[in-house]
């Protein structure tokens, strides 16, 4: 029988730490504060990070948002971070992305003190990951790997393949996945639009992680016998829902399902696990900013 992976169940086992840490934190006199940053008027992104602040707002964590005009000149966000930044009392800064076409995300994302750069988006951050001495994780990676080992799926010695190549999933997964000690030393192959023959790749792989944001581009066909598909896309499709439209994954459930031994949906997979691994890169900022020790 095919598992369905429950990534709210595996959040919540997640989120329920955290408050323990929150909790040691508080005792100590620190109250975290994450600060959100949002210079778009994309829906999208504003869903996102409004999501991101609800779950602030439950795990007792300060959620404070700020919003620049998206047509405002990029110094203006700059002049944002640098206060941020400065300030004791933030812990975490995060810039929600895509940024409008004026301001250049990499000045951006090396703008943030490394130490409170909850996306590990920053080049040290991505440094340091590589080199294998992760700070923080980013997210939607970080939460990939919370789950296999919550599934107890071995990752030594698996062949991974991960389709997709970005700075915030892609290449970090396959970093992780590749990476000494727990949930590494996998053979990792990296996919992307220019590789010949996905299929003949996709198929090799015990495990599949599907980062392309194209609905449902990976099939039953492209999946070898008893794998594990990680589906971390997800596109709005226009539908006849209340909203007026569904998410997507990149992986056609219904026709995988039939080869796969475990599979995440989409929604209710990936998705819930990313806002739980921001929430602990936002404690975990926290006890570096205060030097009070955390369990994590
Ligand atoms: P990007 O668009 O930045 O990257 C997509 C990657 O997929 C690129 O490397 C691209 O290749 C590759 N790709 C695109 N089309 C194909 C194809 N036909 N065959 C093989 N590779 C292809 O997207 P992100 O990494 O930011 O996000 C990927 C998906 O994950 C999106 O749907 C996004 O919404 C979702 N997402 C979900 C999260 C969650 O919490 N579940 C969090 C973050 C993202 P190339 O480099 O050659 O262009």
């Amino acid at each position: 029988m095919t598992r369905i992976i429950d990534g709210n169940e595996i959040a919540d086992g997640i989120r329920a730490e955290l408050r323990a840490s929150v909790e040691t934190l508080r005792d100590a006199g620190v109250q975290p504060r994450l600060a959100t940053v949002l210079m778009s008027d994309d829906g999208a992104s504003e869903t996102y990070v409004s999501m991101k602040q609800a779950a602030c707002d439950e795990l007792g964590i300060d959620g404070r948002h700020h919003e620049i005009d998206p047509d405002a000149p990029a110094d203006e966000l700059f002049e944002r971070i640098d206060a941020l930044n400065a300030d004791p009392a933030v812990h975490g800064i995060l810039v929600q992305l895509p940024l409008p076409d004026h301001v250049e995300k990499r000045r951006v994302l090396g703008r943030i003190d490394p130490t409170k750069d909850v996306d590990g988006f920053h080049p040290e951050n991505v440094g340091r990951l590589v080199a294998g001495d992760a700070r923080f994780k980013p997210c939607t990676p970080h939460g990939v790997q919370r789950i296999l080992a919550a599934e107890g799926i071995e990752t030594e010695g698996k062949d991974a393949v991960v389709v997709g190549r970005s700075d915030i999933v892609g290449k970090p997964m396959a970093n992780l996945l590749v990476q000494y000690g727990d949930g590494g030393n996998a053979t990792t192959t990296v996919c992307h639009s220019r590789t010949d023959d996905l299929k003949a790749k996709t198929r090799r792989a015990d495990i599949l992680v599907a980062a392309a944001g194209v609905p449902e581009m990976i099939d039953g066909d492209m999946i070898r016998e008893g794998a594990t598909v990680i589906d971390v896309g997800i596109t709005r499709v226009d539908a006849d829902t209340e909203k007026g439209y569904e998410l997507v994954g990149d992986v056609d459930f219904e026709s995988a399902k039939e080869k796969a031994d475990a599979i995440t949906p989409v929604p209710g997979g990936v998705g819930p696990l990313t806002i739980a691994m921001l929430m602990y890169n936002s404690v975990k900022a926290t006890g570096i900013q205060s030097d009070v020790a955390v369990e994590l």
